[in-house]
Parts: structure tokens; sequence; C-alpha cells
């Protein structure tokens, strides 16, 4: 039964629309990488991305084409990410990112790069149909003995600046 069990842990760590990790596992990586940080004196940088526009998606084409968009940002922004960064759906369009070693500068570079991936090409949802999908990001650096709470908090303020600044943006805290 061991196979079945690590089978069902598996399933209870993924988002089953896009199969990358999900909210659950967000919060367990999450609390390993910032025990992990304060034990060895490193940073932690943590970023919301949320879909820009995204209920216009819906509204214009469909549930179904939306999980098509949704699916294809979550590959894209894996792809982008770095191997140790960590990539999650934790909402409806919403995804967590959390880049272990990582100050506020090099968190930049890598949430711009993966900001720059998900425009770079419309997405084609079906034949003939390519939808222009941008996202923006909000980062905050971890302080030592911070609750991820407070992390997240910070992040969703600076996403909330990138949103209000036109979008397809990244701002930190
Ligand atoms: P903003 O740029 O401010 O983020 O605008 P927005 O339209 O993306 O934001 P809003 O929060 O108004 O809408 C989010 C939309 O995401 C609404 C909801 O229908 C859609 N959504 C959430 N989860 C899913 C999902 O699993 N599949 C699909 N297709 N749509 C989803
Ligand atoms: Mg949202
Ligand atoms: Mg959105």
């Amino acid at each position: 039964h061991a196979a079945l069990l690590a089978r069902l842990e598996q399933q209870a760590m993924t988002d089953p629309l896009t199969d990358i990790a999900n909210r659950r596992a967000f919060e367990e990586e999450a609390a390993q990488m910032m025990a992990r940080a304060q034990r060895s004196g490193s940073l932690v940088a943590v970023g919301i991305a949320d879909i820009d526009r995204f209920k216009e998606v819906n509204d214009a084409h469909g549930h179904p084409v939306g999980d098509v968009v949704l699916r294809e940002v979550a590959r894209r922004m894996v792809h982008a990410a770095r191997a140790t960064d960590f990539v999650s759906r934790i909402g409806g369009e919403e995804f967590g990112l959390l880049f272990p070693d990582t100050g506020a500068d090099a968190a930049m570079a890598v949430a711009e790069r993966i900001r720059e991936t998900i425009c770079a090409e419309p997405v084609c949802v079906e034949e003939g149909l390519h939808l222009p999908t941008s996202i923006s990001i909000g980062l905050a650096t971890l302080v030592p003995g911070m609750a991820l709470e407070e992390a997240l908090a910070s992040a969703d303020c600076a996403l909330y600046k990138a949103k209000n600044s036109g979008r397809n943006r990244v701002e930190r805290s």
C-alpha cells in the first residue's frame, strides 16, 4: 500500500487543472524554505502572480477556454522559473512563487523573466484562436521570523501596486 499512499499524498499536493503544486503544497514548501533560510541566514523571496483581466477571457470565450489559458500560463511559469524555484496555483487565477537563496534584486530579475514569458506569445486555445495574455506579480522578501501570512500580505500589496500601475508588471513591497 506504500505506492497507493504515495500517490494519494501526491494528489493532495497537486492542482488537478494545471498539474502543478497546489496551495497546500505551497504552504508546506514555504514553511520548509523559511526554516532553512533562518538556519542558514539566507534570503527567501515570495511572489504572487495574478493573470490580468482574466474575467474577460471567461466572459468572452467561456470557462473551458479560460481553463486552457490557466494551464498554459502554469506551464510557462514553471518553464521560466529556475529549477530551485517553487511555482504553485494558490487560488483561481493566482500563483504562489517561492525563490530560495534569492535577494530582492535577483527575485525581481526572475519574476521579470516569468512575466515576459507569459506575454511574449498569445496563448493558442484552439485552432485560429490566440489570446494575448499577461500576468502581474507582487514580490516580497522574507525577513527572518516573519510569518508566511505576513509575507503574503506584503506580496499582495505589491501585486495591488502592479495592477494599479497598468498591469503586466512586477512590483515589490
Ligand atoms: P485583474 O487584472 O484585476 O486581476 O482582473 P481579473 O479579471 O483577472 O480579476 P477578477 O478577480 O475580477 O477575476 C478573476 C477571474 O478568474 C474570475 C473567475 O471567473 C476566473 N477564474 C477563477 N478560477 C478559474 C478557473 O479555475 N477557471 C477559469 N476558467 N476561470 C477561473
Ligand atoms: Mg485574482
Ligand atoms: Mg486577475
